[in-house]
């Protein structure tokens, strides 16, 4: 297993959408495990493949309920809504409030390529939806309000989205 370094805010991967897995091969049952390797040691609980400059429809995600991996990832059910704090491993230091589905189901692949549909509320729910909209090019400072720390990290990185 590898722990790859996260690609931080500004990075073009970040804003790309990402291709889907069309076979799920050992490279990618690989790739989860080194996905949730670099999470765990970032202190995560999510992370989506283009975060480590993969430009793939994989994430891993752990919400303290366990590893989970799912390619392909679907929101094929929302319901709800809920407004909550949340961050982001590519932008270090930086909170905003995000609104989201309350509750979601998605359906995908699991890490060895066996269909998975899992329903979820609360944190796992918003991860979900934040690492999915990763796949899309979305980061959660798109959708944000109160947003801080942003100007902070752009000095830091010495860039600025227009
Ligand atoms: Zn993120």
């Amino acid at each position: 297993m590898a722990v790859y370094e996260v690609v931080k805010y500004g990075q073009e991967v970040l804003r790309r959408k990402a291709r889907p897995v069309d076979k799920v091969s050992k490279r990618i049952t690989k790739l989860t495990k080194d996905m949730l390797e670099t999470m765990y040691a970032a202190d995560g609980v999510g992370l989506a493949a283009p975060q480590i400059g993969e430009s793939l429809r994989v994430i891993v995600l752990d919400v303290g309920e366990g590893p989970l991996a799912i390619i392909n990832p679907e929101i094929v059910e929302a319901k709800g809504r809920s407004t909550d704090v949340e961050g982001c491993l590519s932008l270090p230091g930086v909170l905003g409030y995000v609104d989201r589905a309350a509750e979601v189901t998605v359906e995908g692949l699991d890490e060895k390529g066996k269909p998975i549909r899992i329903a979820a509320d609360g944190l796992l729910a918003r991860a979900l939806q934040h690492e999915i909209d990763h796949l899309d090019g979305i980061l959660f400072i798109d959708k944000a309000t109160g947003i801080s720390g942003l100007d902070r990290l752009t000095e830091e990185l010495g860039f600025k989205e227009e």
